[in-house]
């Protein structure tokens, strides 16, 4: 075992990072999208710059779900079954939470992420599958985003309150709890019954929970932009399956009236909170006004998303750029054709790829847009054939589009989206060459952002708090053809780093969005900006792939974000 990772790690004080889903390696499925890819990312970076931080999950033993996909499109599920025992280490400490109840044992597994740097970071993943719970309780640790609220709010007390309780046990002195995301912010419950008072020292019952010594204690990033993202649980429910933790009246003041809302609890326990974006940031000072709600963006971990040719390059004109991605800066000593012939090669990998998944033979010269990411309406990821006749006329021969992604087991019209690919895939196939690549995971992306022409990104504003695949595709000199949210808000400078689609995002709200007006944008740049330069000014157009580079990926990486964290949420 690394040095970083052994006994000593309990002697330093460190940052305990909780999240639901952790994208640790593309073989250990415990996430399912954006969120969990981003907290692999964090602790990734975090090891390399050798941070002293120890992260908290749960083991997802089913995974999230394999996605199969029949020749109309239509998704159906499977579990994802994997082994521990072949990835971590399984600690013979075990600790108990409280559900129904019952005394539900929690166990945990170690897995060590481990950089060249010899940095180390500890990551358990809790487990409730142990003999002695009863079978329903096994259960709990089994389905990421899986089972009805009530699971759901099982999953949360393991995460927040077991996970409280089993650092503790492991002897961990812990100086702050990032909840990345509400779904661990029950941690908060266990943090104000941990500190609390004596009741002789205070003049109303209810000082006996000392807020603010539990707020210097936590951090907390939201994600996500519109109220209905929010786990919310009633009372009733709350009650029934956790008891009365806090008292009702104290629980309601911190979580709210009706229902038990795990962002406000956990904006009303942490000292620092964060939107994960500059936009983000703004849009979550509306929806809960009254808080100080900072903005660190997003980025990616810049060795994870380059892909091979891209590395050799960077290793070549940029040594050192794996650890210091500032010096993306750089990038101009980099001649075109190289970049040039780093793509290609990416491109080639990615086209064999399609070919031996899905028998559909692309062409390496042609131009082509990447879309991969969670089918879900707000993403629109058929906005591109809002209007089928202009895009033939447009494209036609000129033009191939590869999507991946999958839809959750839940949303129905997420599915019916793909079914609509599929068929619009089938009506297009001697005019525009499309494949869809089903079971879009870790590997799957770093393929499709490094192997196409262009990131193609069309969410609903201002739905799109951040975004990462973007970011991952600017570490392969891919440029984005995005609507102006999230994160290229940040990065767009229009026919510079990529392209835009559609209007300023002055807008907060969700009401002034029209597709036919973004739709009509998309078309435009296509057809006499974007299209045009691919084919006949190859020259602009890689010096824009070196912009991507040096202004985008020399930004958007998860060691830019990280030293923000530590110097604004951290360390205070
Ligand atoms: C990066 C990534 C995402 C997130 O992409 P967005 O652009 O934020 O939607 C989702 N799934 C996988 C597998 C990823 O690698």
């Amino acid at each position: 075992m690394n040095n970083a990772c052994s006994i000593e790690f309990t002697k330093e004080p460190r940052i305990a990072y909780f999240s639901m889903e952790i994208g640790i390696r593309n073989d250990i499925p415990t996430y399912s999208g954006g969120l969990g890819v981003l907290a692999g990312d964090t602790i990734r970076t975090c090891a390399d710059l050798k941070l002293p931080m120890v992260a908290v999950t749960l083991l997802t033993k089913k995974g999230y779900f394999i996605q199969e996909l029949d020749e109309r499109g239509r998704q159906t599920e499977h579990p994802y079954s994997w082994n521990p025992a072949q990835h971590m280490t399984l600690l013979p400490t075990k600790i108990s939470v409280q559900i129904e109840g019952r005394e539900v044992l929690v166990q945990a597994w170690q897995f060590n992420v481990e950089s060249l740097t010899r940095g180390c970071i500890p990551v358990f993943f809790l487990d409730t599958d142990i003999e002695g719970n009863v079978p329903e309780d096994r259960e709990i640790t089994h389905y990421l985003y899986g089972g009805d609220i009530a699971y759901r709010l099982k999953q949360e007390i393991v995460l927040g309150i077991g996970g409280v309780r089993i650092l503790h046990e492991l002897g961990f002195e812990i100086k702050k709890h990032h909840m990345n995301e509400g779904h661990s912010s029950l941690l908060t419950l266990e943090l104000l019954n941990r500190f609390k008072r004596p009741i002789e020292d205070v003049w109303d019952e209810k000082l006996v929970w000392d807020v603010e010594k539990v707020k210097d204690l936590c951090v907390f990033t939201t994600h996500t932009p519109i109220e209905a993202g929010h786990d919310t649980f009633p009372y009733d429910l709350v009650l029934k399956i956790m008891g009365e933790v806090l008292p009702i009246k104290v629980l309601k003041e911190l979580g709210g009236k009706e229902n038990l809302n795990m962002t406000r609890l956990g904006l009303n326990l942490s000292e620092f909170i964060n939107g994960v974006a500059k936009k983000h940031g703004e849009v979550s000072r509306n929806m809960f006004p009254g808080y100080e709600i900072s903005a660190i963006t997003n980025g990616v971990h810049t060795f994870t998303w380059t892909c091979d040719s891209f590395k050799k390059l960077y290793d070549k004109y940029l040594p050192g750029w794996a650890n210091e991605p500032d010096l993306f800066v750089r990038v101009g000593r980099i001649p075109y054709d190289e970049i040039w012939d780093a793509h290609m090669e990416a491109k080639k990998i990615l086209f064999d790829y399609v070919y031996k998944n899905t028998g559909i033979k692309m062409d390496p010269d042609i131009f082509t847009i990447g879309f991969a990411r969670r089918v879900t309406a707000y993403k629109r990821a058929d906005l591109i054939f809002s209007d089928m006749e202009r895009l033939e006329q447009i494209a036609s021969g000129k033009l191939q589009i590869i999507y991946a992604g999958k839809a959750h087991p839940k949303d129905d019209s997420g599915k019916k989206l793909i079914e609509k690919i599929f068929a619009i895939k089938e009506r297009l196939k001697d005019k525009i060459k499309m494949a869809y690549l089903k079971n879009y995971d870790m590997d799957i992306a770093l393929k499709m952002v490094s192997g196409v022409d262009i990131w193609l990104n069309t969410p609903l504003r201002p739905r799109e708090a951040s975004g990462t695949s973007g970011m991952k595709a600017v570490h392969n000199g891919i440029m984005n053809f995005s609507v102006l949210d999230g994160w290229w808000i940040e990065g767009h400078i229009e026919g510079f780093t990529g392209w835009s689609i559609g209007p300023s995002p002055t807008e907060t709200n969700l009401v002034d969005n029209i597709d036919t007006r973004d739709a009509d944008d998309l078309y435009n740049k296509l057809q006499t900006i974007i299209i045009p330069m691919y084919y006949s000014d190859r020259h602009t157009w890689v010096r824009m792939m070196q912009n991507a580079i040096g202004k985008n990926a020399y930004y958007f990486n998860t060691h830019r974000m990280m030293r923000r964290y530590v110097t604004e949420a951290y360390i205070r």
